[in-house]
């Protein structure tokens, strides 16, 4: 070196005096030694070349070993005759400290972008897309290069482009410097699917939009499950009709409307009335599918602003709005009761489903939803105590009315305990000689305020509960114990048989044939002298099971009467399957409400039949000797009724056992 400055002297931590006179070589690190002459002798081949800056990144020893980044720069100088190069050096490191750090950003950025499992994009100030990363393209199924300078109407669901072009004037205009939205893309693949976006723009020091940055979310399969889980929320999953919890926010909803607008509205609870019958002897797939049909057909004549409702089991729940009069609920029942009445043909049956509807009609007074409910069935009650397919309007006395029918149940209870219960006997005879044969133990409430309670008021509040079974095993305690102590009475002529009621709840309850067995042991009756009474619908609640029951029961020496015949509508293949001892013709039979042909004939036709299947006919409820003559004429064998007697304590039905009835 041949002359250095102060400022190279400086740098490099050197005094002049160390620098001239010495090689350049000294401040160049010795691994880049090679390169530095590179420079020069790039230089050497075209003298020409006035002063550049080398495009070589060059670095300086310093005095103490450290070195710095520099740019370097030559031109070749002549002085004095002689040629000499003229060098410059330029501490840059600073700025290549701050290109490294440029570069690093921008590689994580890039990295982050373009392999991010978020779909992004970005576009221009128009709105045209300029880039996007792999996720993306996924999320849209087309490609990168399909993408790129198209807008994002390529891929928008028509119906939603305006949501990202309004997006766009917002940011224009800067009124918004972070927009999120949700909307539909259509893929490439024809699929829609449902996306999350977010948009901010970049702008530049001046406030101009340089581009546009988006992160997306394909948010389809979550709001499909949310859905799916709001919905399950509030559906029954049979039927996918509305849960009672929607219906009662509904209800909340529409009485809110009723209390701003005034109006009348309608609850309907509809029941089928045949359904546990179907549930039992065709299982539960067919009993589903019956539901199901039964709820399409609700749905079809259900009007756009009401709701229906599965409540639960085989009840349904409607909720009528906008309501004119209570006239018009009432006619709504009738198309619900219409709908459901037309038979239904599921797995090869047909099935004939009847309804009943109690209705309660409703204002802005009106109570909440649980006094609504309770309402409609007090309705609903009344309702069914009427022939199949009927509906009764709420009034305030059905509410006394359920109010008084619980109080009585838990007088009930009471009763039992307090041994207010006693079983009566009604004498059977045989029509041809008139002699007693046999008596139907009856059920007996001796009420201290209200009297005699007859069983048609009891015995259906206690099959709502498990009372039934306790009532029903006293009863057979009963005629079992007090129909054992007639033996030896009634010289000459037969001991007598004691028929006794089975509700369905006892008849199917698993202790029942242990208990008969046990309590026949214990008594003095032998076990051919009891004869259990089931009406046709008991049996047919579950087939098989009935069969099982009366297997033990004819294995026992125990009898079957069908009761109540005529009343139901089992078929005669269930009758032969039965084989019951007896049949005991309905009242209705033996005392029609007017005198016809018609009924005449059917009288006549059910004798027949029972002849024809060699089973003993029983006629209840027999007043008039009339009655009695025709029924003796047409071949009947047994009967019972008032003609002869009622149903009297145990003391009296003692003293005519084996008596004749005079007359
Ligand atoms: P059901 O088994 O059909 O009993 C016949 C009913 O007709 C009895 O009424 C009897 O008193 C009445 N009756 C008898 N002869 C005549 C007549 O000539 N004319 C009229 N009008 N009625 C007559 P009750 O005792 O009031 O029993 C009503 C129903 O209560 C019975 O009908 C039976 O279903 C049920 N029930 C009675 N006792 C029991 C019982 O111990 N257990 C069960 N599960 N049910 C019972
Ligand atoms: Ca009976
Ligand atoms: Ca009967």
């Amino acid at each position: 070196m041949h002359y250095v400055n102060d400022h190279l002297a400086a740098m490099t931590g050197y005094c002049r005096e160390d620098l001239v006179g010495e090689d350049v070589k000294m401040l160049v690190p010795p691994r880049l030694r090679d390169m530095e002459f590179m420079v020069r002798r790039q230089h050497s081949i075209d003298p020409n070349t006035s002063f550049i800056w080398s495009d070589l990144d060059l670095t300086v020893l310093c005095k103490d070993g450290s070195e710095l980044s520099v740019d370097f720069a030559i031109a070749p100088l002549a002085l004095e005759g002689k040629s000499w190069v003229l060098g410059a050096v330029r501490d840059n490191s600073a700025q290549r400290a701050l290109e490294r750090a440029r570069a690093d950003v921008e590689l994580r950025f890039r990295v982050a972008f373009e392999s991010n499992m978020a779909p992004m994009s970005f576009t221009d100030a128009n709105d045209r897309l300029i880039d996007v990363n792999d996720a993306f393209c996924q999320m849209v199924g087309f490609s990168k290069e399909e993408l790129l300078g198209c807008d994002s109407t390529m891929f928008t669901y028509p119906q939603d482009v305006g949501i990202t072009e309004e997006t766009l004037h917002r940011m224009i205009a800067g009124e918004t410097e972070q927009e999120r939205y949700v909307k539909r893309y259509l893929r490439k693949d024809g699929r829609v699917i449902e996306v999350e976006v977010s948009r901010a723009p970049a702008r530049d020091a001046a406030g101009r939009i340089l581009y546009f940055v988006f992160s997306e979310r394909d948010i389809t399969e979550e709001r499909l499950l949310a859905a799916q889980l709001s919905h399950q929320a509030l559906h029954d999953p049979l039927t996918g009709l509305a849960n009672r919890a929607l219906f009662e926010d509904r209800l909340a909803q529409a009485h809110a409307r009723v209390v701003r607008q005034g109006g009348i509205g309608a609850v309907l609870l509809v029941d089928l009335d045949d359904f546990k019958g179907v549930n039992d002897t065709h299982g539960h797939f067919v009993g589903d599918q019956l539901l199901t049909t039964v709820a399409n057909r609700l749905e079809k004549v259900t009007r756009a602003t009401d709701t229906l409702c599965r409540f639960g089991g085989d009840e349904f729940l409607y909720l009528a709005e906008n309501l004119t009069s209570r006239d018009e609920a009432e006619l709504l029942a009738e198309r619900l009761i219409k709908a459901i009445a037309e038979p239904c043909a599921i797995a090869g049956t047909s099935i004939e489903q009847h309804a009943s509807i109690g209705i309660v009609v409703w204002d802005a007074t009106s109570a909440n939803f649980d006094e609504t409910i309770q309402n409609v069935d007090a309705a609903l009650y009344e309702a069914k105590r009427h022939e199949r397919g009927h509906h009764v309007v709420f009034t305030p006395s059905m509410h006394q009315r359920a109010v008084s029918r619980f109080a009585l149940v838990q007088e009930l209870r009471h009763a039992f305990q307090a041994g207010e219960l006693s079983m009566h006997y009604q004498p059977i005879a045989e029509l041809a000689t008139k002699v007693v044969v046999g008596f139907e133990a009856l059920m007996r409430w001796n009420h201290p305020d209200r009297g005699w309670v007859p069983p048609n008021v009891f015995i259906p509040l206690a099959e709502q509960s498990d009372l039934i079974l306790e009532l029903g095993y006293f009863a057979l305690r009963e005629a079992i114990v007090e129909a054992g102590s007639w033996a030896g009475l009634g010289t000459g002529s037969a001991r007598p048989y004691v028929t006794v009621n089975l509700s369905a709840h006892q008849f199917l309850d698993p202790g029942l044939v242990p208990t008969i067995k046990r309590l026949l042991a214990e008594s003095e009756l032998p076990s051919e002298l009891l004869i259990l009474e089931i009406t046709e619908s008991v049996a047919l609640i579950d087939i098989a099971e009935t069969m099982a029951v009366l297997e033990h029961l004819n294995h026992l020496g125990v009898g079957i009467a069908l009761d109540d015949f005529g009343t139901g509508f089992s078929s005669l293949s269930y009758l032969a399957a039965l084989s019951p001892r007896i049949i005991k013709i309905d009242q209705s039979f033996v005392r029609p409400a007017q005198e016809s042909m018609r009924n005449d004939t059917l009288l006549e036709t059910i004798i027949s039949l029972g002849q024809k299947l060699n089973m003993t006919m029983l006629a209840e409820g027999i007043e008039t000797t009339t009655q009695f003559s025709r029924l003796r004429r047409l071949g009947c064998e047994l009967g019972q009724g008032y003609l002869f007697s009622p149903a009297v304590p145990n003391g009296e039905a003692v003293a005519m056992v084996g008596q004749v009835f005079a007359g």
